[in-house]
């Protein structure tokens, strides 16, 4: 294997050609694009400004949902897309898209009566051709969930959707379109579109951010140009007259300590200030509590969770769980993200349609708005856009597999010793056909599981050999997910940490020095409380 930065020179040097198709923006929009176009046929690049899913799209709640609380606001086409979705991925991404319950709690002040609930769960499991739900009353719940000590608990319902990892999801999607012969690029920004003379898009101006010292500055020619660039779409669009239709609204998480907040299944209920959903979500051994929603309207301030926000958040925990004690000084970690929601002028933000939305302006294709689960749906509507393009695509075919099946040979490459059938299928959703790749780089007694995570040190190794990994934050906050996962973002494990990935990234002692100072300032700065 060709170590990082060779390996991107060589793509680098590879990228002056006529495209059919460039994606800007390696978000999960961008990534699912990216993949069925190149299925298609064309001859696609994908170029990201930052990391792969540096974005939203390592920001989110992390759920494959069908999005109940679209329904309140009478999205239900949104909602029905979203459970059928939901459904192809449980199918196809195992290991890697898993199914989670949800209690969603009646107390005495809720907004709205218990039964309004039912109701739409109801629509819920019959938009699923499934019949999941259930009601319990007060005494139910508690043995379903012993930290519902509250008083005001009045019973509540079960119900059924769905949880992942954000980015390694889009680095799945990518990696697919990559082995089916397109070609994606980090650290790659696209400063200005290139028109031909009568106005039309004909390809992009490329600036290479991972050596600007260089001023690496190349022009692209491409049939058509797809803007996927979530919340920044506006700028780009503004580019040629467009105006702007983005509201930016920012959702932040609480993330405290699995023992802390112990969950074996999400918990919600309705925010006792303004009727809002908000969600406890066990993930990955951690406990996620969120969101918020509230705009954001200056892109150059990196989304920070504000200290009103933190408040917003730790008095849900309070009124939900008032035994637990919950204070600021329990919470490990937290993230803030972006919602590129198309703006209908409505003074809520989270009134605001959640549906995507494609425009076609001088030959620009743009796709935002939407969720991670309905990546397949907006990469859909930009293939059958295409279709204006390349005449002779296809007309787009849903019955094709979302995510590529794992190959049959695969369960037997992981039965060995050391392996238990949970990480088996954990490798398997994660790192599917390069699975070969992984057990080959590892080294004895890196089958052993890093710290209390689900992760192996074998992963470590292998994200920071082959995985396109330029800066520590990439490997820590998206690759693995430690920074997410760990007391101040790993720093405790960093020498170990260092000892596996510093020769693979064949970085010196002053460039491992430089980029441990810059993940933790990142961590401190955007992942932690504010201060
Ligand atoms: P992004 O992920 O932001 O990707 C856009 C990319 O474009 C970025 O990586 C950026 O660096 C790149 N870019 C920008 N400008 C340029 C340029 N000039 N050149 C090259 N690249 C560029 N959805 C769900 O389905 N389930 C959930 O549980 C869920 N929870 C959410 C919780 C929160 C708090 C938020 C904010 C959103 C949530 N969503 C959820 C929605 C979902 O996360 C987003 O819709 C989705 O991630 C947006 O993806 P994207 O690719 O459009 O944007």
């Amino acid at each position: 294997m060709m170590k990082q930065p060779d390996a991107r020179a060589l793509i680098w040097s590879q990228l002056n050609r006529k495209w059919d198709v460039i994606v800007i923006g390696g978000g999960i929009t961008g990534a699912g694009v990216f993949r069925e176009a190149v299925h298609a046929g064309l001859t696609t690049l994908l170029v990201e400004a930052g990391d792969y899913a540096s974005g939203t799209s390592s920001r989110s709640s992390k759920l494959v949902h069908g999005g109940l609380r679209y329904m309140k606001n009478a999205q239900f086409k949104t909602t029905i897309e979203s459970v059928s979705e939901r459904e192809h991925l449980l199918r196809q991404g195992k290991g890697l898209i898993n199914r989670l319950g949800f209690l969603f709690t009646s107390l005495q002040d809720d907004p709205m009566p218990g039964w309004v609930f039912g109701i739409g769960l109801m629509a819920y499991d019959l938009m699923a051709r499934q019949w999941t739900h259930r009601a319990y009353d007060r005494l139910d719940m508690r043995e379903l969930c012993p930290l519902l000590t509250t008083p005001l608990l009045k019973g509540g319902y079960r119900y059924f959707d769905a949880q992942t990892d954000d980015a390694r999801l889009v680095l799945r999607v990518i990696q697919e379109g990559e082995q089916a012969g397109g070609t994606a690029i980090n650290y790659a920004r696209v400063a200005g579109l290139l028109r031909t003379q009568n106005g039309r898009t004909c390809g992009v101006t490329l600036q290479d951010a991972w050596n600007p010292e260089e001023n690496a500055i190349l022009e692209l020619q491409a049939e058509a140009v797809v803007n996927a660039t979530g919340a920044r779409v506006n700028e780009l669009r503004s580019g040629i007259g467009q105006n702007q239709r983005i509201r930016p609204l920012r959702g932040s998480h609480l993330i405290f300590p699995g023992k802390r907040i112990p969950l074996s299944r999400a918990i919600s209920l309705w925010h006792p200030q303004d009727g809002r959903p908000v969600f406890f979500l066990p993930w990955e051994g951690v406990t996620l509590v969120g969101t918020t929603d509230i705009d954001h309207p200056d892109l150059q301030q990196e989304p920070i969770i504000s200290q009103e926000e933190t408040e917003y958040l730790l008095q849900a925990a309070w009124h939900l769980f008032p035994e637990l004690d919950i204070q600021a000084g329990d919470i490990q970690g937290t993230f803030s993200g972006l919602r590129p929601v198309i703006s209908h002028g409505k003074r809520d933000p989270s009134k605001e349609s959640r549906d995507h939305i494609l425009w076609q302006e001088d030959g620009l294709i743009t796709i935002a708005g939407g969720k991670l689960t309905t990546f397949r749906l907006m990469a859909r509507d930009v293939l059958n856009c295409l279709r204006g393009y390349f005449p002779q695509l296809e007309s787009f075919n849903r019955d094709r597999p979302i995510l590529d099946s794992p190959p049959d040979w695969l369960d037997q490459v992981l039965q060995f010793d050391g392996l238990k059938p949970a990480d088996r299928l954990r490798l398997a959703g994660r790192y599917g056909a390069a699975i070969p790749g992984l057990l080959a780089v590892a080294c004895p007694g890196e089958f052993q599981k890093i710290a209390n995570t689900e992760y192996l040190w074998a992963e470590l190794r292998y994200a920071a050999r082959a995985e396109n990994v330029l800066h520590l934050a990439d490997l820590l906050l998206r690759r693995v997910r430690l920074g997410l996962l760990l007391p101040e973002g790993g720093r405790q494990h960093l020498p170990e940490i260092r000892r596996i990935v510093q020769p693979e990234l064949g970085w010196d002692e002053v460039r491992w020095t430089q980029e441990s100072r810059q993940y933790l300032e990142t961590w401190r700065k955007c992942y932690n409380l504010p201060h």
